[in-house]
């Protein structure tokens, strides 16, 4: 018979260290409110895997403000605006100069690195290669978490509350019973074929570009890396397309008059990322609180996803510190309803930003028309661009 497993007891367990459970867990630390993290991946892995690169301003604020690192404003890149390109002619939208904010081009990769050693500088509890991990008696008092270790050794957490930030595919969402929660879905019927490349920048900017090829982003990392993507079938294989195929593809959905040519180099990855919008309603089952990816997902074309996460963390933080705080659940039991109403606001912008950029096969004429239509009263209009511009670089942390 397998031995007990250990009991941990806790205030907050925190399934899932990605960036939202890690964030979460920073500043409960910070707040002297005692957490785990257990996270099924290696360090080595989730470092290595490539995926966000836009933070809001308030993303930012969030990882200088706590002491999280200062990497990302030394190392970053701030971006003032983007280009809306279409018809082969780029229009720039100055965020500065439209809303006051920016954004920074900083990758996910390196905000989790940041996160993970601010963990380890303060002494957090964060165990990564866990196996076998369940939560239970989520409706209790004592909500629990089960896992295995790296060393195969078998534990209990035992918290007052459990965190749900395992991502789109993690445990913690399907616990709900299914009758106590609404899947709100949809799926596109495109995807985005994703490129990293060993190439300077072809632009200082992203540019957003919706063409009669569809749609592309001219996106960067660095100096010598850039990320583009071009919309693709959701089945399309990447192994199917060569270099040379993939980069004439990417050229002719941003090519214009003004003559502008893509700097070309090596492609070092590959992969094929399909659209979806989902959210979890609602995001809270008696003592479990969905926050990020588990909670909801968004297309990537407005960049929300991981600042979304964030916001949540964010939320859910005030709602935990004030409990210890004071002894109020007012805000935890309305921790679901804050959440989502910025939740359902990102869903709208990422839906917005998706359906005017992308074409369609079932798109009349009709149809391709009115979107150039609605990209021209976007450029043409001060109230326009500034939506999207505030919607863009992210509304404040309520
Ligand atoms: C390929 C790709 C590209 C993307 N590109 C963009 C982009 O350009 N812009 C943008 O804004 N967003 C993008 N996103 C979305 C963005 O990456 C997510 O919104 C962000 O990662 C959410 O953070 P999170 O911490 O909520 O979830 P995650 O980063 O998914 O972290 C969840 C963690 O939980 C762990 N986990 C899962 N199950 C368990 C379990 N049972 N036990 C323990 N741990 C578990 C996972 O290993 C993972 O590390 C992209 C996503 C993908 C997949």
């Amino acid at each position: 018979m397998d031995a007990a497993p250990q009991i941990i007891k806790t205030n907050v367990g925190i399934v899932g260290g990605g960036p939202a459970g890690l964030m979460l867990s920073h500043l409960l630390s910070r707040a002297g409110i005692d957490n785990i993290v257990i996270e099924k991946r290696d360090h080595d892995t989730i470092h290595n895997t490539h995926r966000a690169g836009i933070l809001e301003a308030g993303s930012v604020k969030m990882l200088t403000d706590t002491g999280v690192d200062g990497r990302v404003l030394t190392e970053g890149h701030r971006h003032d605006g983007i280009d809306l390109r279409f018809n082969g002619v780029s229009h720039r939208l100055d965020f500065q100069e439209l809303v006051g904010e920016s954004v920074w081009l900083y990758p996910q990769n390196e905000v989790f690195v940041d996160l993970a050693a601010a963990r380890k500088r303060d002494g957090g509890d964060v165990r990564f290669s866990v196996t076998d991990s369940e939560v239970l008696d989520l409706e209790t008092d004592v909500p629990k978490i089960r896992f295995i270790d790296a060393d195969g050794q078998r534990f209990e957490v035992h918290a007052d509350s459990i965190a749900g930030t395992d991502g789109s595919q993690g445990i913690c969402k399907r616990a709900i019973p299914a009758e106590e929660r609404t899947d709100n879905f949809i799926a596109y019927p495109f995807a985005w074929f994703g490129i990293l490349t060993q190439a300077p920048p072809s632009a200082p900017e992203l540019i957003y570009a919706n063409s009669e090829h569809g749609f592309a982003l001219i996106s960067q990392r660095n100096e010598s890396v850039q990320r583009m993507y071009f919309q693709c079938d959701p089945t399309e294989d990447v192994s199917d397309w060569t270099e040379d195929q993939i980069w004439n593809e990417l050229q002719k959905r941003v090519d214009g008059p003004d003559g502008f040519t893509l700097k070309r180099g090596p492609i070092f990855e590959k992969m094929v990322l399909p659209f979806r919008s989902y959210v979890c309603e609602p995001m809270r089952y008696g003592n479990l609180f969905l926050a990020g990816d588990a909670g909801h997902t968004v297309p990537p074309t407005g960049a929300k996803g991981l600042n979304l996460a964030l916001a949540d963390v964010k939320v859910l933080f005030d709602a935990i510190e004030m409990f210890y705080a004071t002894g109020s659940r007012d805000l935890l039991d309305g921790y679901s309803d804050n959440a989502l109403e910025r939740v359902w606001k990102a869903q709208n912008f990422s839906y917005w930003m998706t359906s005017m950029l992308h074409s369609r096969n079932d798109h009349s004429s009709f149809e391709r028309k009115r979107i150039q239509g609605e990209l021209n009263s976007v450029v043409t209009s001060r109230y326009g661009q500034q939506y999207l511009a505030e919607a863009y670089t992210g509304w404040p942390h309520g």
